[in-house]
């Protein structure tokens, strides 16, 4: 293994091969396979550096079957950071093996770039809903992606329309009486699938007496980082520092659980260029996610059609085991008046979600995330909410393929509708 994963070498080292991580990890409840425990990956990664194991199918398959949701990391007593060896195996597989050319254009074309990443969704969202995919699937494109994209598709349910920045110019981002500025970075999950709950957050920051700058920001570059592309991932993080950079404000809000995760672990990326770190730090210290933002400022809230409803939430793993981030949600729920919250077991078991983990690898995701309406089904609740668009989109998948009579809302909507005035 190349010297830069001489780090990666020394935490997999610290694995005792107690097994621990095996009661934690979501993908090995329902494989049962050794390959896809956390020991099993550090004991991959180990060979590689060693190297001793032959990069094949099978190792390729263990390493990207893990959903990265760091619940071993949790669970395990020397704290194996199994996530940053994952994601070095994958990214010196990717080095070696070299990636689909699909993923490439996606990471170095599509995703830093807005104008053709929006002309892009525009052609899904013509395929969804004129039968375009199917050509696609007969031309083998969809394949590219993963062989369960067939099944994956109907996880989205429509594309809409218009997205989040063609309808900035229409809202308020200045309120009567500015008390705050704040940035706010616009996560690609709410611009292109879900621009009603971008909405919902400006609409609450400004009633929250904030000014909002919307930032010109492409991508954060977690998908590639999390497939290995350090280099796409760096590129994209270095546009937003200067997109950041330019807005020059203290506070950067996103509704993102993943993009406020990775924002915060910018400075990571650049250990080797001590100028681009410092860059990265200064702004890391200035992210705040929705809930973390929110939680401490704001005071009494109306309940109106909230009132009588039981809410319970799902914490995205990017929100609680990457930023330590659980009470602050539940905080702000608990401000609403006339709802009653409910806790749900396992509230922070991964959803199967995990970015595109649910369109690549479409069965394992499925029964990651029956497990999870089991769970949701205990509660009662009328109202399952969260803070991650791809957590937003699984679950409601989950619900309707269950056919729950319960609402997903990202938790910026339901202090939204928490806000309005009688
Ligand atoms: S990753 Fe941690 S919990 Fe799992 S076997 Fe190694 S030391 Fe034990
Ligand atoms: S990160 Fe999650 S899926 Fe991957 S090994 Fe750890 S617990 Fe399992």
């Amino acid at each position: 293994m190349n010297e830069q994963y001489q780090h990666v070498y020394e935490e997999v080292s610290k694995c005792n091969r107690c097994g621990f991580c095996q009661a934690h990890c979501p993908i090995f409840a329902v494989t049962g396979s050794e390959k896809n425990v956390a020991r099993g990956h550090n004991a991959h990664v180990r060979g590689l550096a060693e190297e001793k194991m032959e990069i094949n199918a099978d190792f390729k398959d263990a390493l990207f079957e893990c959903l990265l949701c760091k619940a071993c990391v949790s669970n395990c007593f020397p704290a194996v950071r199994t996530d940053k060896a994952v994601v070095a195996g994958r990214a010196e597989y990717i080095k070696r093996v070299g990636q689909p050319k699909a993923m490439r254009l996606v990471f170095h074309t599509l995703l830093p770039d807005q104008e053709k990443l929006g002309k892009f969704v525009r052609l899904l969202a013509l395929g969804k809903n004129t039968g375009l995919s199917k050509l696609a699937r007969a031309m083998g494109i969809l394949s590219w992606f993963g062989k369960d994209m067939d099944k994956a598709e109907g996880i989205v349910e429509k594309i809409p329309r218009t997205f989040f920045r063609q309808k900035v110019g229409t809202l308020r981002l200045e309120p009567a009486k500015v008390k705050t500025e704040v940035a706010y970075f616009v996560g690609c999950g709410f611009n292109y699938m879900l621009p009603h709950v971008s909405e919902s957050t400006v609409e609450v920051l400004v009633g929250q007496g904030a000014r909002v700058k919307i930032a010109d920001n492409c991508c954060c570059g977690l998908p590639a980082y999390g497939y290995g592309d350090m280099e796409a991932a760096r590129n994209m993080a270095r546009k937003n520092i200067e997109a950041l950079e330019k807005l020059k404000t203290e506070v950067i809000v996103t509704e993102c659980g993943s993009c406020s995760a990775f924002l915060k672990e910018y400075p990571e990326l650049f250990e080797d260029d001590q100028i681009m770190k410092k860059r990265a730090e200064a702004i890391a210290k200035k992210v705040k996610g929705f809930s973390e933002f929110m939680a401490p400022q704001i005071g009494a809230l109306s309940a109106n059609s909230l009132e009588g409803k039981k809410i319970t939430y799902h914490d995205p793993c990017h929100m609680s085991r990457y930023q330590g981030v659980v009470k602050e949600p539940r905080d702000l729920i608990k401000k609403i008046p006339g709802v009653t919250y409910t806790e749900m077991p396992e509230a922070d078991r991964c959803c199967g979600g995990a970015g595109s983990y649910n369109i690549m690898h479409y069965e394992q995701s499925m029964k990651v995330l029956e497990k999870k309406m089991e769970n949701l089904k205990k509660t009662g609740a009328d109202i399952l909410t969260t803070e991650c668009p791809g957590c937003v989109i699984q679950l409601s998948y989950g619900v309707r393929k269950a056919g729950l009579p319960i609402k997903v809302l990202h938790i910026s909507e339901l202090i939204k509708e928490a806000s309005r005035k009688g």
